[in-house]
């Protein structure tokens, strides 16, 4: 009686969250986050648990055949849908019918030749192969794919290898005892449901927390992109800037200001789907020859700055030049018109500076040099004179305890 209201709050539990994980799905168009396969995944398992409720105790018919076979369809269309959250394209039904055609056969043969229990039997067995596999996959999963999710995974882990443990005791129960082992009211079945009946409370919050975890990464990811060249816009630098001098001592970082020269005349003269392109072209130039950890951004309209961590001066006039002289050499293949255009662009380098407070001041400085680059004949490098470079080669005061900028 106990194990039966078990199963049905289990089972009220798995169909409640399968209508939540569809009207997520819903409201999710474009990537639904494995949440669709989630809702049928909470179905079946509901289904297999109504068929057990249903016939009570094990026996040989159609409908435990079903039950069977829904009971290991359920994990299968889970681990679809982390797949799919993880963004693999995998299908779901094409692999879901081939499994019933082939378990219901296996099921038939291991009935005929070995009888009921070894067909329960079959059944702990295969429920164990799986959540082992699914475990390690999470395992392997916090090392490659997710390592965002480090503390989130290693908790599936850990609840994923309960089921696979007590699988296994169930099949070992199960060849010991044969089918007394499955009473629905044995200490070791209850013990069983109460386990499945907590994770039924506990895994579908989880999985609504890892979307909205993905969705708030996503949505502060664009506040801080420039939509048309992906890279960063003045908030993202800020922030970008922020954590970095938060997570080092203090070195010197480098603010390079580059604007395209003569953009008007592109627009007017190609149209502005073209200076769209052309933005494009530099900021892609951009991005590849920054170096890895350095940042990149688009803060008006041709204008785009890059800032230099962990360099000199010298090193940042010679990447500065480098830039500059890769615009000017390379030609851009306008999209449908047959145009081929050149661009150059004017660089202006500021002082060093330490901290993100020093950015407002670090892209003043750089555009006053970018000014003179402009005004002495465009397609040049200009770093900021010695003047303003005393207002900010001032080393930053250290923390003599954390050794952090104060
Ligand atoms: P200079 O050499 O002095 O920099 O001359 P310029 O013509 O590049 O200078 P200006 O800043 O006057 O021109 C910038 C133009 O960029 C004006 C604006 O219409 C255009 N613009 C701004 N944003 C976009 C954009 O997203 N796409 C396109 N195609 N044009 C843009
Ligand atoms: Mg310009
Ligand atoms: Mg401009």
């Amino acid at each position: 009686m106990v194990a039966s209201t078990l199963v049905a709050m289990l089972c009220a539990h798995l169909l409640c969250f399968s209508a939540m994980f569809l009207l997520i799905s819903r409201r999710l168009p474009g990537n639904r986050m494995g949440m669709d396969f989630f809702a049928v995944g909470n179905l079946l398992l509901a289904s297999a648990y109504i068929l057990q409720l249903i016939e009570g105790r094990p026996a040989w018919s159609a409908m435990s055949v079903v039950n069977h076979i829904l009971t290991l369809a359920a994990p299968i269309t889970y681990w679809l849908g982390a797949m799919r959250f993880f963004g693999r394209q995998v299908p779901l039904w094409r692999p879901l019918i081939v499994f019933s055609v082939a378990y219901g056969i296996a099921q038939l043969l291991v009935q005929w030749s070995a009888g009921p229990a070894a067909r329960y039997a079959m059944l702990a067995a295969m429920a164990t192969v799986l959540f082992l596999a699914m475990t390690l996959t999470v395992i392997y999963g916090v090392r490659t794919f997710a390592k965002d999710l480090y503390g989130e995974m290693i908790f599936f882990a850990l609840l994923i290898s309960g089921i696979c443990i007590l699988n296994a005791l169930k099949f070992m129960k199960i060849v010991d005892d044969g089918l007394d082992a499955l009473q629905m009211d044995s200490r070791f079945q209850m013990i069983f449901y109460i386990y499945m009946s907590s994770l039924a409370t506990i895994v579908p919050p989880s999985i609504v927390w890892l979307v909205l975890r993905r969705l708030t990464d996503d949505l502060r990811n664009r506040a801080a992109r420039d939509p048309m060249t992906d890279l960063l816009n003045r908030r993202g630098i800020s922030e970008a800037l922020q954590r970095y001098f938060k997570a080092r001592k203090a070195a010197p970082a480098y603010l390079l200001l580059m604007d395209v020269d003569h953009f008007k005349q592109i627009n007017d003269t190609y149209g502005h789907q073209a200076g769209d392109e052309v933005i494009c072209h530099v900021a892609n130039l951009l991005r590849s020859t920054m170096r890895h950890g350095d940042l990149t951004g688009r803060i008006g309209g041709e204008e785009f700055v890059a800032i230099c961590l962990e360099t000199d001066s010298e090193g940042v006039r010679q990447l500065a030049e480098r830039l500059r002289a890769d615009v000017e050499s390379q030609a851009i293949n306008i999209s449908g018109s047959g145009h081929v255009l050149r661009c150059t662009v004017t660089i202006g380098i500021s002082p060093h500076f330490y901290g993100a407070h020093g950015l407002e001041e670090a892209l003043r400085q750089a555009d006053t040099a970018l000014y003179r680059g402009k005004a002495a004949g465009r397609n040049r490098v200009e770093a900021a004179n010695a003047d303003a470079i005393s207002t900010l080669v001032l080393p930053p005061v250290l923390n003599p305890f954390t050794q952090q900028p104060t």
